[in-house]
């Protein structure tokens, strides 16, 4: 039987509902317990795929080709596991179903309606994501009182209903503000938020309260009594040093007592490793400092992953990876040098249009002039080899058919039909609408020998990587580029995976997105080797 923990948040959003999810399914997973993760988006959009990075953060991308919500990288981060496109959904995605089955006479005679055609399509999502697991996290987001949320609680009302009372369990993610002029902490807005989740029928078995300041007993005590919560149960979330000392806080804070008992469970987790890897983050021997070069820099949240797995490099490596972050139009304007001058290593991550990338590829030709490490991930591999067509090849038009669709020298170009994950052809064009027509998901690929890619990556197997992108970079110069000295080091059913430059002490390329698999307690080898090269 599986046992559901439904996460709801009040009173405003950005609470940090997902670190919370998160951190209550790790303490459940070091206690051995087999755990996974849901998130419900209450937006209509299908997927975040077509959704702006300004707009919504980073797109995830789940080894099975699902573009999901950035919080599922926290869950696979926090939990160590591997998600997939059954552990986020959309409301555009429940109507998709609902309307695709009365299309097809699905409910013949019927007239379909939120309740009970909606909610049962969302129960059985979540009965779906919680199939062999002891534990499903179910977090959802928005806020109480969101008219788009409602049908999603009441989904939560009906499966507390139809399962044993120990089998699920509310949590409800609260704010108490501290109120400078007045010297005071006020309760009354979390108190507000549970009425509104009563009134909906759910009622709330612990509160998580963010705070900037520490919650007195008294004021505890006076929150479990309006909010009719156990004295135990609620729990002070005040703000952290890393996102990965939560759990560690939570466990503090005591949440484990109000679970056991809810659940009628003993659990003792084991948070060994965890610590320590949190002490490197908070308390690191070394320090050094990787320009970032990107576009999208107002919104940080939009290179999550990619953030976060240096965070976790850095942890193994007992090393704080701070991040000169360079805006690559500025780059365009000033010079490489003025920018980047006192970082130990340049990282030009994934991106899409033309803007910038002029900048980016200005910063790729002073990372490999001045044999400074270099990681390009996806268009940052792109545009390594656009740079170095441009300025060793000789080739003054190099590009990619994405920023110049009539240039005579292609370097990077559309493959406009290939074989999915699943062996399906899939056809592209240049015209082609743009959710659902990348190259999305895993693919194998086999490091070359004697490479950096292959030190880093270990041993001479096949490894995979989640890929998120449309061009590839044209195998119909390889040979010119290998005479003149930029290796292909790893290729996948002959699309090019991975470049390096031979006479470079780390110039590496890849076409993938190694931030993907990236978690605390396993780094991604390539982001753990360039952070180790940077060190050196
Ligand atoms: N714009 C490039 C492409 O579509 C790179 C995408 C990326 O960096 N994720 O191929």
């Amino acid at each position: 039987m599986t046992k559901f923990i439904f996460v709801t948040g009040g009173v405003l959003s950005s609470l940090g509902k997902g670190i919370t999810s998160a951190s209550i399914a790790t303490i459940l997973k070091q206690s051995g317990q087999k755990v996974s993760m849901l998130k419900i988006d209450p937006y209509l959009n299908v997927d975040p795929g077509t959704m702006s990075p300004l707009e919504h953060g980073e797109v995830f991308v789940t080894a099975d080709g699902a573009e999901t919500d950035l919080d599922l990288g926290n869950y696979e981060r926090f939990i160590d596991t591997t998600l997939s496109a059954k552990n986020n959904f959309t409301t555009g995605q429940i109507y998709q179903t609902v309307i695709r089955r009365e299309r097809e006479g699905g409910y013949l005679g019927k007239t379909i309606q939120v309740i009970p055609h909606v909610v049962d399509e969302i129960k059985d999502r979540i009965y779906e994501a919680g199939k062999d697991y002891e534990f499903l996290i179910v977090e959802l987001g928005g806020t109480v009182g969101d008219i788009e949320g409602l049908p999603f609680m009441e989904a939560i009302r009906q499966m507390r209903h139809e399962l044993q009372k120990t089998n699920t369990m509310n949590i409800h993610v609260t704010l108490v503000p501290y109120i400078a002029a007045a010297g005071e902490l006020k309760t009354k807005p979390t108190q507000h938020s549970v009425q509104e989740l009563r009134r909906i029928g759910i009622t709330p078995h612990m509160i998580v309260c963010r705070s900037e300041k520490p919650l007195p007993k008294e004021l505890k005590k006076k929150l479990a009594m309006s909010c009719d919560i156990d004295n135990n149960a609620v729990i002070e979330a005040g703000d952290a040093q890393s996102i990965y000392q939560v759990p560690m806080n939570f466990l503090k804070e005591g949440i484990l007592t109000p679970i056991c008992e809810h659940f009628n469970i003993n659990l003792k987790p084991n948070m060994e490793k965890w610590e320590t890897l949190v002490k490197h983050i908070i308390l690191p021997q070394d320090e050094i400092t990787i320009a970032f070069v990107g576009k999208y820099l107002d919104l940080k949240e939009s290179y999550k992953s990619l953030t976060e797995a240096l965070i976790h490099a850095g942890a193994h490596l007992n090393t704080k990876v701070k991040i000169n972050w360079c805006d690559s139009e500025r780059i365009e304007d000033v010079g490489a040098y003025e920018i980047i001058n006192n970082s130990d290593a340049i990282l030009v991550a994934g991106g899409f249009g033309h803007r910038g990338v002029e900048g980016k590829l200005k910063a790729i030709e002073y990372a490999r002039i001045n044999k400074i490490p270099y990681l390009g991930i996806c268009l940052g591999m792109q545009l390594a080899v656009i740079e170095f067509a441009r300025n060793v090849l000789g080739l003054e038009d190099a590009n990619s058919i994405e920023f110049d669709p009539e240039t005579k020298n292609p370097l990077i170009y559309l493959i406009d039909e290939f074989l999915d994950q699943s062996g399906n052809k899939q056809v592209r064009t240049h015209s082609s609408p743009m959710g659902g027509t990348m190259r999305l998901g895993e693919y194998p690929f086999n490091p070359k020998k004697g490479t950096k890619l292959q030190k880093a990556y270990g041993n001479d197997e096949t490894y995979y990587e989640r890929h998120r992108h449309r061009y590839e970079a044209n195998p119909a110069y390889k040979e010119a580029l290998e005479k003149a000295g930029m290796i292909i080091s790893g290729e996948s059913d002959g699309l090019i995976e991975a470049v390096e430059i031979a006479d470079h002490p780390w110039f590496v390329g890849v076409q993938f997105h190694p931030e993907f698999t990236s978690h605390l307690e396993t780094p991604n080898p390539i982001i753990l080797e360039f952070v180790k090269q940077t060190i050196k």
